[in-house]
């Protein structure tokens, strides 16, 4: 590697000579890639296909050391940074254009405590290696509900999956939080040691330093537990819906359900528009089947794929749908309300989406979520019953104006039934800031900005969202 040119914080270009590059490439056991190097090109790559960033410098970290070393080289050369892990999130936060990258996707060991119930999960880890250590003891660590997404940036802005009502969002599981911050220190933040900033890091996403291991609580789940995959046609939404709605709000917190609102899955109704009540129910097995009964007998079902299966096989269960590199702009709203003029909305949309990839996911929360008071973690979207993702999904670059243009409008004519907040993992390309901000924080913003001031007072650390440091 030659020298390289590369942006700083103040705006303008500096040449980071070959000796300074070398000197810093020493001090790590991973690797630092610029344009040029065989391995450059597929280390920009995020999975959403939309992205397309050229960062000047990629730092592939190994381990705690080469974050430090990373974290004081950012700092001493005053370079505009992003983090990296399962680089997943849609917006492509990820990558820095013309900047430097954190990156701790090859940090990804997890070691479970079995007595203990805990799990020690490096930064760079997907669901998926969480999820293949604690399942052999039978445990389970609250996370999302596709195993290529990253544990990093599903955590830090909170982290819904099915087993959100019973045991809360991943954020209320987490123990401890390991972190190099902006001085370049490894800090060790849980309710005793930094509580402030382990406040802020349920929820502040990526604005406080380069998490490097995360301890999670585990729970007993499986080994099976029980998929509810009933069909239904779009045309019987308002019904299905509405049923689904009366009986999430008493069912039994061992099941999470999302309204997906998709074309078939199945062939023999391939190209027709239908609603899916995916749920995962994680009780007791000999009551899966009269637990899931209200959801699959609304009538009847075009087709039923419900069954129980292995809990590592639920966590799959909707890998296959969402490659590598296919185009992606996702948006969320939260909801407080989910009657017919909402349902005939989503039903609308649904027939109108430009590729039938695309899909509108109702997730029906409540549960232990609810129950953690709004001040307790910086996240703050405990209360709504009802989160809306909008997902467009696409192939052809041609349509993507479109597929973007149609997520929008169904955001946009959501807005009136919301208090506006809506959920940071789904972010779209963070266009509009300043609502998402007010909406994902509200009451906790103020307090936010003052450990961003305590923590990273120089905005090292721009997160997806950046929060103000203030005093
Ligand atoms: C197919 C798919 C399914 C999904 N399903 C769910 C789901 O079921 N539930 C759910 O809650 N979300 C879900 N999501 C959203 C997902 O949680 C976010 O996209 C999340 O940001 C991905 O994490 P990542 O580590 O891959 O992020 P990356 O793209 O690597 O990073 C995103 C941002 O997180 C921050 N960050 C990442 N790593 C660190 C670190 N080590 N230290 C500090 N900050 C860091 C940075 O600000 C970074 O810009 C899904 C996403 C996809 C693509």
């Amino acid at each position: 590697m030659g020298s390289v040119e590369i942006l700083t914080r103040r705006g303008d270009r500096i040449s980071l000579s070959e000796t300074a590059l070398k000197s810093f490439a020493k001090q790590l056991r991973g690797t630092v890639l610029a344009q040029g190097d065989t391995r450059y090109d597929q280390a920009r790559r995020v999975w959403n296909g939309m992205i397309d960033k050229r960062p000047a410098l990629i730092a592939r970290c190994r381990g705690t050391a080469d974050v430090m070393a990373s974290v004081d080289f950012a700092r001493e050369h005053d370079l505009p940074l992003s983090i990296r892990a399962g680089g997943h999130n849609v917006s492509g936060s990820a990558i820095v254009e013309g900047g430097f990258v954190i990156d701790v996707s090859e940090m990804r060991s997890v070691h479970v405590m079995p007595g203990q119930r805990l799990a020690r999960v490096e930064s760079g880890a997907r669901l998926g290696d969480l999820d293949h250590e604690t399942a052999p003891f039978n445990l389970a660590a609250p996370v999302g509900v596709v195993s290529e997404t990253g544990v990093a940036g599903l955590t830090l802005h909170g982290g819904a999956g099915w087993l959100m009502r019973k045991h809360g969002l991943s954020i209320d599981n987490l123990a401890a939080v390991e972190i190099v911050t902006a001085d370049g220190r490894l800090l060790r933040a849980t309710h005793d040691q930094h509580p402030d900033l382990f406040w802020a890091l349920r929820g502040g996403g990526g604005n406080f330093g380069v998490v490097t291991a995360f301890e999670f609580h585990l729970h007993p789940v499986g080994p099976q537990v029980w998929m509810s995959v009933p069909i239904y046609p779009l045309e019987r939404a308002g019904e299905i819906i509405a049923a689904c709605r009366d009986y999430m709000a008493e069912a039994p917190e061992d099941l999470m359900v999302i309204g997906v609102f998709w074309d078939s899955p199945v062939p023999q109704y391939r190209g027709r528009p239908v609603v899916i009540l995916l749920g995962c129910y994680t009780g007791p097995l000999d009551k899966a089947e009269e637990v899931l009964a209200p959801l699959r007998t609304i009538g009847q079902p075009l087709a039923d794929q419900s069954g129980a299966m292995k809990w590592t096989e639920a966590q799959q269960f909707l890998d296959r749908d969402y490659p590598d590199g296919l185009f992606y702009y996702w948006k969320s709203i939260y909801l407080n309300r989910l009657d017919h003029e909402v349902i005939g909305i989503l039903a609308q949309h649904t027939a109108r989406r430009p590729s039938p990839e695309s899909s509108i996911d109702v997730w029906f929360l409540g549960g232990t979520v609810t129950r953690v008071p709004v001040s307790d973690t910086a996240f703050a979207q405990r209360q709504p019953p009802y989160m809306i993702g909008i997902e467009a999904n696409w192939r052809d670059p041609e349509t993507s104006q479109a597929n973007i243009a149609w997520a929008r409008n169904v955001h946009r004519d959501l807005q009136q039934f919301s208090d506006g907040g809506s959920y940071l993992n789904f972010p779209g390309f963070v266009e509009d800031k300043e609502a998402l901000l007010r909406g994902a924080y509200g009451p906790n913003l103020d307090r936010l900005e003052k450990v961003k001031a305590t923590y990273d007072p120089d905005n090292l650390f721009p997160g997806l969202l950046s929060i103000t440091a203030r005093g």
